[in-house]
């Protein structure tokens, strides 16, 4: 089954495979999922609000209310997180106010949980944007996807709204430090396993020089049937690969 998306702000803390013990905050509409992706494996269903910019009448979670519903949450809690971590329905840099989420999450973290580290888990989409990447910086961690090294399959398999290119996203991600990739391989006909494909993405690796490279495959249910979850041996190979050219890699 489909994940619903979340109805507000806070959820969890959730036992995230990557993460530990993570609080998710999601600045994105409640009930639906928004996105400048359709990833034909998206856990939450193909996105409604298919976008790289949210319409100004699409109620938005404000500082305030995010401030009100963390400070609320840890308060109750009786083990601090090991992560506050924006995530949530779609991607959280489309909120037009990021960087004050950013700041009233990380002041939160500091008065209340000082022990956990704030991070991000991103689609990439708008990297491509100085002012984002100087957000993302502010956040202890970033996790970033980049399941493509081929313009084709990242078209086919992620979807991304008209406007946003495989080679300035890699570029974006290029000028952030300390970046961490996400990558999720799936077999099957509209899944991203050639391999001309993943050489392509080693190369983007190159580029990017990420600390660490995490590697997954289906989990949850997804729309696009024709896909299939990716071999053990297939995404040991993948490993292999990335540490050839020199970086850390793990499977989860
Ligand atoms: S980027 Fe994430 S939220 Fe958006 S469609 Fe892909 S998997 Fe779903």
């Amino acid at each position: 089954m489909l994940l619903e998306p979340k109805a507000g702000i806070i959820y969890g803390p959730v036992r995230s495979r990557r993460l530990g013990r993570s609080l998710g905050i999601n600045i994105l509409p409640a009930k639906t999922k928004a996105c400048p992706f359709d990833c034909v494996y998206c856990q939450y269903g193909w996105t409604a609000c298919y976008t790289s910019t949210i319409p100004p009448d699409i109620p938005l979670p404000d500082g305030n209310a995010v401030k009100q519903a963390l400070e609320k949450t840890l308060i109750g809690m009786k083990e601090p997180p090991a992560y506050i971590t924006f995530s949530g329905n779609g991607e959280p840099t489309l909120h037009p106010d990021f960087d004050g989420m950013v700041d009233v999450v990380n002041a939160i973290r500091n008065r209340f949980t000082p022990s956990a580290k704030t991070a991000i888990l991103s689609n990439s989409a708008l990297v491509t944007e100085k002012s984002l990447r100087r957000s993302l910086m502010k956040l202890d961690r970033r996790i970033m996807k980049l399941d493509c090294g081929s313009p084709e399959v990242f078209r086919r398999y992620n979807q991304p709204y008209s406007g946003i290119d495989l080679e300035k996203v890699t570029q974006g991600l290029a000028e952030l430090e300390d970046v961490i990739i996400q990558a999720l391989f799936s077999a099957g006909e509209t899944g991203n396993l050639d391999m001309s494909n993943i050489e392509s993405w080693i190369e983007r690796l190159k580029r990017i020089n990420p600390k660490a490279v995490q590697l997954y495959t289906l989990d949850r249910d997804f729309p696009d049937k024709k896909l299939k979850p990716a071999t053990k041996k297939g995404l040991f190979r993948i490993k292999k690969s990335v540490k050839k050219i020199g970086l850390s890699a793990e499977i989860f």
